[in-house]
């Protein structure tokens, strides 16, 4: 785990975030800069750079995040009106922090992907 990564700060505890879920594996924050009513970020604790990077062996950690995504869809009430949930991986995405982390976004109608 790199000292410098921010989600793993926030992870442990040692920069504040908006949580709005935490288990064993996952955390749920509040984006700071939101791109609709609702942005979460949801990260694995466990550090991965990018999506590229979880070996084969831990793969089961994606069922972890979706597990949250569901859990925390439901409870804000967004799971039936829908929601995105993203990705970005590198630098054609425009991924900016290297700590694996997916997108919510809801609470508005999203329009379709560009
Ligand atoms: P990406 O790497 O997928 O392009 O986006 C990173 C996301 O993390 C951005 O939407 C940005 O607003 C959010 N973000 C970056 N730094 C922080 C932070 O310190 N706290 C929180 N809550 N969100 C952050
Ligand atoms: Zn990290």
């Amino acid at each position: 785990m790199p000292d410098e990564c921010i989600f793993c700060k926030i992870a442990k505890g040692d920069i504040p975030a908006e949580k709005v879920l935490e288990n064993e594996d996952v955390l749920v924050f509040k984006d700071i800069h939101p791109a609709a009513p609702t942005h979460l970020i949801v990260i694995p604790k466990k550090h991965y750079a990018t999506l590229n990077d979880i070996p084969q062996g831990e793969l089961a950690v994606l069922a972890k995040v979706f597990g949250a995504v569901q859990e925390i869809t439901k409870k804000l009430g967004i799971a039936e009106s829908g929601y995105r949930t993203l990705v970005n991986t590198n630098r054609y995405a425009g991924q900016i922090v290297f700590h694996l982390h997916f997108h919510i976004l809801g609470g508005r109608p999203l329009g379709t992907m560009g």
